[in-house]
């Protein structure tokens, strides 16, 4: 399971180890799923994105984003649900298509994640609703996002408004949190043993593979630096300056 922001691109900018790395997989015939906490874009969205920036062939499948995976979880635990939604079109269309409903009333579930035209009347249906009992499920915590212009606010600076209109922690969908990492283990057919988190971000890939008992594998090509692992209690369980470093 390989993160991409930080480990196969930098924003604008291929990681030429990373291309390598996946070339290796595929020679071997070893499957892999990106998985990636940006709820924004659409798998067919990455896979373009890939191939544009990175020269990288992708299939949708091999793609799997916190919005798929809160989908996922909604759909099972909440089968042909009235959702909310606070995010962007791609989520609002994987909901649909996963035989949930789009409301504004009654609604069983409010699904947030990042949305760059949110107002605060959507943040007021929203509220309402989890206030008089609905789910409150995010898709995933990221507070900030970095682009070509500095950090941008995340996914997480709307959670932290709806809880604190609502007094109410949502169930979190993205790393480090388990469910993604479930969905993902789920769409690969594998057990937790014949598979690796490989990501970037300590606080999250890593995290999220300690947390739910999958190895690790941390490259330093983006953005947790090898000084930031001196104090970390529990380590990843490989560590490599850049992909092309590891054997398959
Ligand atoms: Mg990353």
């Amino acid at each position: 399971m390989i993160d991409l922001d930080g480990t196969i691109y930098n924003g604008l900018m291929p990681i030429p180890t990373a291309k390598l790395f996946i070339e290796r997989l595929e020679g071997q015939g070893i499957p892999y799923l990106y998985l990636t906490n940006n709820a924004t874009r659409t798998p067919e969205e990455v896979v373009a994105y890939l191939a544009e920036v990175c020269q990288i062939q992708a299939t949708p499948d091999q793609v799997y984003t916190s919005g798929l995976a809160a989908v996922d979880y909604i759909a099972k635990n909440y089968p042909n649900g009235r959702v909310y939604v606070v995010g962007e079109a791609a989520l609002a269309r994987q909901v649909e298509e996963a035989g949930l409903v789009l409301v504004d009333e009654k609604i069983q579930v409010v699904l947030q994640a990042l949305d760059r035209k949110t107002n605060y009347e959507k943040l007021t249906i929203a509220s309402t609703a989890i206030r008089n009992g609905a789910a409150f499920v995010v898709t995933n915590p990221d507070t900030n996002l970095p682009t070509e212009n500095g950090f941008v606010p995340g996914a997480g600076t709307i959670t932290a408004f709806l809880k604190t209109s609502t007094q109410q922690e949502p169930f979190i969908i993205g790393k480090p949190f388990a469910p993604i990492m479930e969905g993902a283990l789920s769409r690969l057919g594998l057990s937790k043993e014949d598979v690796v988190m490989v990501g970037d971000n300590y606080q999250t890939d890593i995290l999220a593979g300690i947390h739910y008992g999958i190895d690790t594998i941390l490259t330093l090509t983006g953005f947790t630096q090898a000084a930031d692992l001196v104090s970390m209690p529990e380590q990843p369980t490989y560590v490599v300056r850049n992909l092309s470093e590891w054997t398959v």
